[in-house]
């Protein structure tokens, strides 16, 4: 580079930048991960880009453009399907692959420091983030078959079943169907949508008087919001009578607060979802939080083969099982939070094929490419401090069970290790991006159609495929073994370099797309910017 004229080389980080805007407008990843892959049948080594987008976490605009149109097709797929879905485990793809080709890399590393007697914790934390990666990817349950025992419980803190009709269960996923006069079948379905209560009177998304305003409780309901989520489906199941599914996104209010929209599958009366709606809750039995114990310089430590310790009298804290089964034993016990969803539940019945249901669909999927915390008025002061007083409201709110914040209450975390300390949690949860809501952003519920979203993917591949006339082989899952790239790797060209030949390539796919749309007569050939993906 040494050779290059000075004015070349100060340009050049320009070319950077142009190249990340190019990149853009053809809906390239903007963010590529390089994987090496060795490809068995050559025995060549090659690097390829994979698109950040490919572990559903997309980074880039490009790939949560892309994730969202995915996500629209998979709604559409299943909201009113007539046919009850096959579920069968998908074949691995490459990426779900390599992912447990790394897992077992970790593993074996994390087994040989065992071994040597060495602390495995964050050997521990990449194979259980990898295990995430690889649910994410489409696979069920951990590569060990492994399931985490589950703690029993006393059945006084049993989450009792609210008062609700019930019908009798039919082993159908299918909704009702109803035959108009002249013979025709219509199919109905529901969109629903939930929010959470009021904390307080709001102008604009932001509080009238911060002062009032429940930031605890709006941060509490922000953190167990999946977990109420999950209730309402359970409550609807039992009153529907029949293995009612959803598809369903979580999304911010102006306000912060997590709201909900579900395509549910088959239809019931409106009166009675808002019954369920107003009759679900969750009981978080958590020990309490409002006595803080360690504050200031007064902080637990930790003792090898103990545990953490009060450092005034030596006294040993709690651990997690034991201040539950505290909670457990204590009669006069009352449950960290109780959530309930706000009066505001909208129903609203829609049929198969009409403008409306596509409508509905995109304005589930309005929100995907955003994060929870993105303030939707960017440049308001107000909803500025409104955002930092609800990150200042979770700060010290336990996220689980695993959250250092317990040690601010007297309660050593589950897993407790060294070097933790309240106020000081990694979890999402209590970053502003989040506020409080760190679970999945699209909720589907397992038998929604016959296919996993790797699966439409795969879909959209074979249809481009086919229609540039190339063969869809399936390729052979045993073809490839991929490695990760070590930083600075050598044979990793500058991001510049390689977004523009994949700019190139998209270039290719749509004027091919274009010839081939030109010959069909413009009939049913899908936008060539989302069929090129
Ligand atoms: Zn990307
Ligand atoms: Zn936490």
């Amino acid at each position: 580079m040494a050779e290059l004229p000075r004015a070349v080389r100060q340009a050049m980080p320009l070319a950077r930048e142009v190249a990340v805007e190019v990149a853009k407008q053809y809906g390239v990843c903007i963010r590529p991960v390089p994987l090496k892959r060795l490809d068995v049948d050559t025995g060549r080594w090659e690097v390829v880009d994979v698109p950040c987008g490919a572990t559903l976490d997309a980074k880039c605009p490009s790939c949560a453009k892309r994730n969202r149109q995915l996500r629209m097709a998979q709604c559409r797929e299943g909201w009113h399907l007539d046919h009850e879905p096959t579920i069968t485990p998908n074949d691995p793809n490459d990426e779900q692959r390599w992912l447990v080709e790394f897992r077992a890399d970790l593993q074996a590393r994390r087994d040989q420091a065992a071994a040597l007697g060495e602390d495995t914790a964050d050997w521990d934390a990449a194979v259980k983030g990898v295990d995430a990666e690889i649910n994410e990817a489409g696979m069920r349950g951990n590569v060990l078959g492994r399931t985490v025992p589950k703690r029993t419980r006393s059945t006084r803190r049993r989450q009792d079943a609210p008062n609700l009709p019930k019908r009798r269960m039919s082993p159908t996923t299918l909704g009702r169907t109803f035959t108009s006069s002249d013979g025709k079948v219509y199919r109905p379905s529901l969109f629903v949508t939930l929010t959470l209560p009021s904390y307080g009177k709001v102008r604009d998304g932001v509080p009238v008087d911060p002062e009032t305003y429940d930031y605890a409780r709006a941060a509490r309901d922000a953190l167990h919001f999946a977990k109420l989520v999950d209730r309402f489906v359970q409550n609807l199941r039992r009153v529907a009578g029949y293995d009612v599914q959803y598809f369903a996104t979580v999304e911010p209010q102006k306000r912060f607060a997590p709201h909900l929209h579900m395509a549910i599958r088959g239809t019931l009366p409106r009166a009675e979802v808002k019954q369920i709606a107003a009759a679900t809750y969750h009981q978080v039995w958590w020990p309490p939080v409002d006595k803080v114990v360690f504050d200031g310089d007064h902080f637990p430590v930790w003792q090898d083969d103990t545990g953490y310790l009060d450092p005034a009298t030596g006294e040993v804290l709690p651990t997690w099982d034991q201040a539950l089964d505290q909670l457990d034993a204590d009669e006069d016990a009352e449950p960290l939070a109780v959530l309930r969803f706000g009066d505001q539940v909208d129903v609203k019945g829609v049929l198969a094929g009409t403008p409306d249901a596509d409508q509905c669909i995109r304005y589930l999927s309005k929100y995907l490419t955003k994060s929870l915390g993105d303030s939707l008025d960017a440049g308001d002061r107000a909803q500025r401090e409104h955002a930092a007083r609800m990150v200042e409201a979770l700060h010290y709110e336990p996220c689980s069970p695993r959250c250092p914040n317990w040690l601010r209450y007297g309660v050593q975390p589950k897993d407790a290790k060294p070097g933790m300390a309240p106020g000081q949690c990694r979890s999402k949860a209590h970053k502003p991006d989040h506020l409080g809501y760190a679970g999945r952003r699209v909720l589907v519920s397992r038998k929604w159609s016959n296919k996993t979203l790797a699966e439409h993917k795969q879909d959209r591949r074979a249809w481009v495929l086919q229609a540039l006339g190339q063969p869809n082989e399936p390729t052979d899952p045993h073809r490839y073994i991929w490695k990760p790239v070590p930083a600075g790797d050598a044979n990793v060209s500058p991001l510049a370099v390689r977004l523009l030949r994949s700019v190139a390539e998209r270039q290719r796919w749509r004027a091919h797309m274009a010839q081939l749309q030109a010959q069909a007569g413009g009939q049913d050939l899908p936008a060539t910017e989302e069929a090129a993906a």
